[in-house]
């Protein structure tokens, strides 16, 4: 029987069996824990010198492309995972939300840094902002890595995407990490770490592995480093109050157990399409994954009137869903992920019928050969007596296949209820009037980290209640632990430092890596245009020559584009304006600006595929002389080449665009793709 290793300090330990751990299927024993205690001293330091320094001898854009590659790795070895994901009782479903969830994580997060993050490891948080009138001193926002570690300490139900959603941010912010998964289910999470060690594709010292306790790692941690936890809310209420955390201010990020919900708004009638999709909603919520997910939906809140037809509907859904062994055709829901779990639920639904019926028990038919050892739950559905007592179904969390019914007047005390969950991760909102989630979402946002609001035209594309993704934020407030995950880029700076810095232009723009306007500028005789990425320097400028604008010039353009406004065609409606003149065109002044500043013969710039940040910031009339200053702001390495196989950069330009009297007319950034010369 295989004894699970700890990776610590560059190397598997372990190999004395520790604790049995058993199939969610059958009770068989699938692997040991370890008896061997890791030294956590080493493993604190290893990851402080060896992997700090090698995750920051990468950048963002280099340590994005190995999360890419570490994705494609597990992907191609997806298949040894699922084969003993199941063990945990996950379905083939189960597994996919796991695995191929988890490693669709690390896809995200190397195209947010690909395409968002700069070259280098530090983050300009602009724009600059000028801190004096004469343009001498400035303040700006960047964000560096911490230097510590993060330690990551997960759930049981979801052993690979649990480790991955938080890996990826932290792994891109240059930080190194020691995971802790939850004991129980450690198998699979030790699978896939050596995977990811095998690919040869991590940095020393970047990834760490605790299976088993981790002893004293907590008291040697200090201010630099940072806890993320996910579990039950008694553990995270014991974890972050650990006295060394306090002491050095050790960031502690905590996913506890959430009571979510779902809202059956008042417009929707059981003939409604809403009203079967609400249903469906909540009976995949409560049968993935066996309902252990901390975004399954534990409360449904629908109309008084309504409560029986809902009731009737999921017990006719409740009672297709087939029970039993994971890996056998046609089950879509496996046991409990261990015989712990499976008494915990069974004392917390013993407590729950203290203030609530049953309403719906699944037969217990399950399938499988050696199901009577497993810890199968089968589907439950309760009804609230007293949707406003205390206690119940607002305060006990079953971890399983299990959800309450509760009924409201008006949909002010379906909000009112959805917040007895005291803070939860998510809720989901079925109607089908927008009048109704424009009331209800604002209400309920302050209570739940995400809102999902259906209807028949999302569903056609909804992830569902309980997908966290990437790109938007999970966490909730209160009960919810008040932490935040994913959520984009805002997760990465959570693994970051965020300084204010205060300086001249000049200085911020030589700390910052990028063009702060009021900087000393470089100018010489080759236009930035002819120079190739290698050879382009933050700051290098043109000034070009200047341009009288005039009634011809307002003339061509709104024939040339169709666009004659009245403020650059009609002399009374313009007089009578705001302006009291005809102006240019805003475009007009964005197209003579390129008219300006491109040098037009064949050279290193490939593309212009985008402007950001435009604003015309004061009128151009005739007879006014415009002027464009050019200056090549960032640069961004993403190591791609063009289609034509050119390897290339990003080159963002800071344009400003002057009137005769010096006034700013136009600004923005240019996007820009730059050959190499390489
Ligand atoms: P726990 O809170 O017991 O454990 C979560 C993680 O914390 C595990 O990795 C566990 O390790 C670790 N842990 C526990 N005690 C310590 C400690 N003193 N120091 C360091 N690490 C510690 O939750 P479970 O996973 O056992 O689940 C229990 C309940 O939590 C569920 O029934 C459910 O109610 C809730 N839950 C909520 C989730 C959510 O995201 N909302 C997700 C999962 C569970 P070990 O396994 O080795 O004890």
């Amino acid at each position: 029987m295989t004894t699970l290793q700890s990776f610590i300090g560059g190397r598997w330990i372990g190999a004395d069996a520790a604790q049995a751990l058993k199939s969610a299927i059958d009770g068989q024993i699938v692997a040991h824990t370890h008896a061997e205690r890791p030294d956590f001293a080493e493993a604190v330091g290893f990851a402080r010198r060896n992997g700090s320094q090698a995750l920051n001898r990468l950048d963002f854009q280099s340590r994005a492309q190995i999360l890419k590659a570490l994705g494609k790795y597990l992907m191609e070895r997806k298949e040894s995972l699922y084969a003993i994901s199941h063990h945990s009782g996950a379905t083939r479903m189960d597994s996919w939300i796991d695995i191929e969830g988890g490693a669709g994580t690390l896809f995200a997060y190397a195209s947010l840094g690909t395409r968002e993050l700069p070259s280098g490891n530090l983050i300009h948080e602009g724009p600059a902002m000028p801190l004096g009138k004469q343009g001498h001193f400035a303040g700006t926002h960047i964000l560096v890595p911490r230097g510590g570690l993060a330690v990551h300490i997960n759930a049981f139900n979801f052993p690979i995407w649990g480790m991955l959603e938080k890996f990826a941010p932290t792994f891109l912010a240059g930080m190194p990490c020691i995971v802790k998964p939850a004991t129980a289910t450690s198998y699979v999470t030790e699978a896939c770490v050596r995977l990811m060690h095998e690919s040869g594709l991590l940095p020393e010292g970047s990834l760490q592995l605790v299976v088993g306790s981790t002893g004293d790692l907590l008291d040697r941690l200090d201010g630099q480093d940072v806890v993320t936890f996910t579990g039950s809310a008694d553990t995270a209420a014991k974890l972050r109050v650990t006295p060394n955390l306090i002491r050095h201010s050790v960031p502690f990020t905590a996913e506890a157990d959430s009571l979510n919900c779902a809202i059956l708004a008042p417009d929707v009638t059981p003939d409604d399409e809403e009203f079967e999709l609400f249903v469906k909603e909540v009976a995949r919520e409560m049968t993935v994954k066996a309902g252990q997910k901390c975004t399954a939906i534990r409360r449904i809140i629908v109309p008084d009137n309504r409560l029986d037809a809902v009731a009737e509907r999921l017990a006719a859904r409740l009672t297709k869903v087939v029970v039993g062994d994971p890996s056998k055709d046609g089950v879509k829901m496996g046991p409990l992920a261990s015989h712990d779990q499976l008494d915990d639920v069974s004392g917390r639904v013993e407590a729950l019928l203290a203030s609530s019926e049953l309403l719906f028990r699944g037969e217990a038919q399950f399938v499988g050969d050696k199901v009577a050892e497993g810890a199968f739950f089968a589907p439950t559905l309760l009804k609230s007596r007293d949707p406003h007592a205390e206690g119940g179904a607002h305060d006990i969390e079953a971890f399983g296949p299990v959800s309450t019914l509760m009924g409201y007047g008006d949909i002010d005390e379906a909000v009112a209820l959805a917040a007895r969950g005291k803070g939860s991760l998510v809720s989901t909102l079925v109607t089908r009037d927008p009048r109704i989630a424009a009331k209800v979402v604002p209400a309920a946002a302050a209570w739940h980290g995400r809102v999902h609001v259906l209807d028949a035209e999302a569903a056609k594309e909804s992830t569902g209640h309980g997908s966290p993704l990437p790109q938007l934020k999970h966490g909730g407030p209160g009960r919810a632990g008040g932490g935040e995950e994913l959520g984009g880029l805002r997760a990465v700076k959570h693994y970051l430092q965020r300084a204010a810095v205060q300086g001249s232009p000049t200085m911020l723009s030589a700390i910052t890596g990028e063009y702060v306007r009021g900087a000393k500028v470089i100018e010489t005789e080759v236009h930035p245009f002819r120079r190739h990425f290698e050879e382009l320097q933050i700051g290098e400028s043109l000034l070009t020559h200047r341009r009288t604008v005039t009634e011809a010039d307002l003339v061509n353009f709104g024939c040339l584009s169709g666009d004659h406004f009245y403020m650059h065609f009609d002399e009374i409606a313009a007089k009578e304006s705001q302006f009291g003149k005809r102006i240019a065109h805003g475009y007009f002044v964005l197209s003579a600006a390129a008219g300006l500043f491109v040098s037009p013969g064949v050279g290193p710039v490939l593309a212009n595929y985008g402007l950001d940040t435009l604003r015309f910031v004061s009128p151009v009339g005739i007879g006014d002389t415009i002027q464009a200053r050019l200056t090549c702001k960032r640069k961004i390495d993403q190591g791609k080449q063009s289609s034509l196989g050119t390897p290339q950069g990003v080159v963002a330009w800071d344009v400003e665009v002057t009137n005769q009297n010096g006034e700013l007319v136009a600004s923005y950034d240019i996007l820009t793709l730059v050959a190499k010369r390489g």
